[in-house]
């Protein structure tokens, strides 16, 4: 999003009209359909998001009672993903991205390891891979599919039953599966391409996450689970005497591909090597709120040399506002002080920091990704053929929330009902609330859990 916020004037008179009908049977909504598009509105470039796992939709709302962690709430996801088969995987991702797309986000760094049946065996042609890219499709906003690689329960331990579907065996068969993803969707579409993650320190062992390092192609962007829980801290560093950081270090993961997502309970050399390395650094703010994660050092990484992104991770809430805000609330409470990140800033993470992060202006470390890194520049080359600095939301300067804030500081006042349009690659995807073809995201997700009934919670408790 550019923070350098221009006027857009209402569309054309073809929209006035679908405006009209569309309010003939909901009395009253004319006169402010017909007010607010008349006004002239506020385009800032398009957010990003970039860490997304689209069936954590299915928690919203009924984990957030009854104290627990983020160890209980992992189970409550397990279950959740035990129930996804490629047909129920398409409607529910379609219904989420439309939500996404709804709320402003233009394009989706999708964290993917649901991969497989049940029982670990492969579903045939990509069969998971597929229903996310076509749900994404469906709605118009832009996919990168970071499939993942999971091959352990935590350090030294199996797969357990219920993380079975999520493994590839071993980091040579999910690079050659990778590639073949790759090789599958290429040219399919131009809102959809494949990146890659490896989950975590504790799910990749040690030797794996080298020949990640040494085998997967460089301009591939590359995702990381780092260091959200102290837990995750105290059996690497009893696992291996180095910190999560550390050990990305020395089997040379650390560079400027490679997003690290979370970063919460970093050490000050951690911070440096990060920094260092110029990582992309993606911030979950209202994910680690939800789940008492803790405040990670976004401040300090920015200041290193890392940049900083967001996304919404478990879809607790979808609203690239309340991440921009979090963010910089996060920072004032642990710090005691305003103005942590300029909303430029925040505006930046939202939109040039997940281009950066997904690979979506080119390979990260390339040299356009300087400008991209350190200014609210348009780096285009590489990747040209996705024009992401087309995508772009309008928003609405004179609701109750925003109406008397200056454009450069709607981060910190708008919110998801403040998007009056939402534009991907030259084509609107969603107005006031609804996207174009699929109607009110609530109703698609409505209709899908009337079909697919959530299980009941799980009453189990910690597990590692
Ligand atoms: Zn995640």
């Amino acid at each position: 999003m550019s923070t350098t916020a221009s006027a857009d004037h209402a569309p054309n008179s073809r929209r006035d009209t679908s405006n009209r009908d569309a309010s003939a049977t909901i009395p009253g909504r004319t006169e402010v359909s017909r007010r607010t598009w008349r006004t002239p509105l506020v385009r800032m470039d398009g957010p990003v998001n970039a860490h997304s796992h689209a069936f954590h939709r299915l928690l919203r709302g009924r984990t957030h009672g009854g104290g627990g962690s983020f160890w209980t709430w992992r189970e409550a996801m397990y279950s959740a993903a035990a129930s996804l088969t490629p047909e129920s995987y398409e409607r529910l991702a379609t219904a989420v991205f439309a939500e996404m797309a709804t709320a402003g986000w233009t394009a989706v760094g999708e964290f993917h390891y649901v991969h497989h049946n049940p029982d670990a065996s492969p579903y045939p042609d990509h069969a998971m891979e597929r229903a996310l890219a076509r749900a994404a499709q469906a709605v118009g906003i832009r996919l990168v599919l970071l499939d993942t690689l999971y091959l352990a329960g935590g350090f030294d331990q199996p797969l357990s039953s219920e993380q079975a579907r999520f493994g590839d065996g071993s980091a040579a068969a999910w690079l050659e599966r990778r590639a073949a993803l790759d090789a599958a969707l290429a040219g399919e579409s131009d809102l959809v391409s494949v990146g890659a993650a490896v989950h975590s320190v504790r799910a990749v062992p040690v030797d794996e996450l080298r020949r990640v390092a040494a085998e997967l192609p460089p301009e591939v962007p590359l995702h990381v689970h780092l260091s959200e829980q102290p837990k995750e801290n105290a059996d690497c560093l009893a696992a291996t005497g180095r910190t999560p950081t550390g050990l990305l270090a020395d089997v040379g993961l650390l560079s400027p591909r490679l997003s690290a997502v979370h970063a919460t309970h970093l050490t000050d050399e951690d911070v440096a090597l990060l920094g260092d390395a110029r990582v992309s650094v993606v911030m979950c703010p209202t994910t680690e709120a939800d789940l008492g994660d803790g405040i990670g050092p976004a401040r300090a990484l920015a200041d290193a040399g890392a940049t900083i992104t967001l996304g919404s991770d478990q879809h607790a809430v979808l609203d690239p506002f309340l991440e921009m805000r979090a963010l910089e609330h996060g920072e004032r409470l642990a710090s005691l002080t305003r103005g942590r990140f300029t909303p430029a800033e925040l505006a930046a993470a939202a939109t040039t920091g997940g281009r950066r992060s997904l690979g979506l202006d080119g390979p990260a470390g390339n040299p356009a990704d300087d400008a991209t890194n350190h200014a609210s520049a348009h780096a285009t080359t590489g990747h040209a053929a996705n024009h992401p600095s087309t995508d772009h939301v309008l928003l609405h300067p004179d609701s109750a929330r925003t109406a008397g804030s200056l454009p450069d500081q709607l981060p910190l006042t708008a919110s998801a009902q403040d998007v009056a349009s939402v534009v991907v690659g030259g084509r609107e995807i969603a107005r006031d609330g609804a996207h174009v073809s699929l109607g009110d995201p609530g109703d698609l997700i409505t209709a899908y859990l009337r079909d697919h009934p959530l299980p009941a919670p799980s009453s189990k408790g910690v597990s590692s």
